[in-house]
């Protein structure tokens, strides 16, 4: 049989306790190996999506599968391992005294020990071009190494899909691309969120806007950018 989706959500819908609506009914799938844009305006909806993808929010209606297992409170520990996520602040995932403690915490945390330990680390460092830091405090590297060291802590979990929340922000155009490199070169299944239309379109063949909770498109990016009156309704602005 061929594999499950590594991500697949059905009719997702979900309230906040004040009442307000953040989703409406949203279905996506994701296949393995796809990278995907998640566009859309400020209080679209984005980060209310992110935060079921890996059972922080839980309460709505629908389901969130990953790599063919639903999203439920018995298994959030394997649903965190295999949704990946890089925060935009990388400082919220880097707390250790060096990047190679940084990394091994997550796959350690997931019971990976001795030499396959070591190999995670040493794979997801050299992953992101960082293995000559490995010893460095992280508070002493550039935010464009920060957030380098941020994406191998989520790999060296080997997760099933990386969501990446506006991974270009805040970066020189050097480190720009140099992060643009890592990810090209990644074999991995990627969602990143981002207001960056560019970087979409550099890093991902497909996009998905959305607005209001609903999804309003979902196809190439490059069609997504060609079409005017739909960046206009949705807000989404090219540089
Ligand atoms: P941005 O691009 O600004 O990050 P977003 O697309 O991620 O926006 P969300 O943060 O998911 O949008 O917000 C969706 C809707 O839910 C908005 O109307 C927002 O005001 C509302 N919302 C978000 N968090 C809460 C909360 N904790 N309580 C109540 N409403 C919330």
């Amino acid at each position: 049989a061929a594999a499950p989706p590594s991500l697949q959500v059905d009719d997702l819908a979900f309230a906040y306790p004040d009442g307000r609506q953040a989703l409406f009914g949203v279905d996506l799938t994701i296949n393995r190996g796809e990278r995907v844009a998640l566009l859309g305006p400020n209080g679209a909806g984005k980060t209310t999506l992110v935060l079921h993808l890996n059972g922080i929010l839980t309460a709505g209606h629908g389901t969130v599968t990953v790599g063919g297992l639903a999203v439920a409170k018995q298994n959030l520990r394997e649903i965190r391992r295999r949704v990946g996520i890089v925060f935009q602040d990388p400082d919220d995932q880097l707390f250790m005294p060096s990047v190679a403690e940084d990394v091994a915490f997550g796959p350690a945390n997931f019971g990976v020990t001795g030499e396959d330990l070591r190999a995670r680390v040493d794979t997801a460092l050299a992953t992101v071009g960082m293995q000559e830091h490995r010893d460095r405090s992280p508070l002493h590297l550039s935010g464009g190494q920060r957030r380098r060291v941020a994406l191998a802590t989520v790999l060296a979990c080997e997760p099933e899909i990386l969501v990446l929340d506006e991974p270009s922000s805040n970066l020189d155009p050097v480190a720009r691309r140099e992060l643009a490199e890592v990810l090209l070169g990644l074999d991995a299944t990627m969602l990143m969120v981002t207001h960056d239309l560019p970087y979409a379109l550099q890093l991902c063949p497909r996009g998905v806007v959305l607005d209001d909770g609903v999804i309003v498109a979902d196809g190439p990016m490059r069609e997504l950018l060609a079409d005017a009156e739909l960046l206009r309704r949705h807000r989404l602005e090219l540089p």
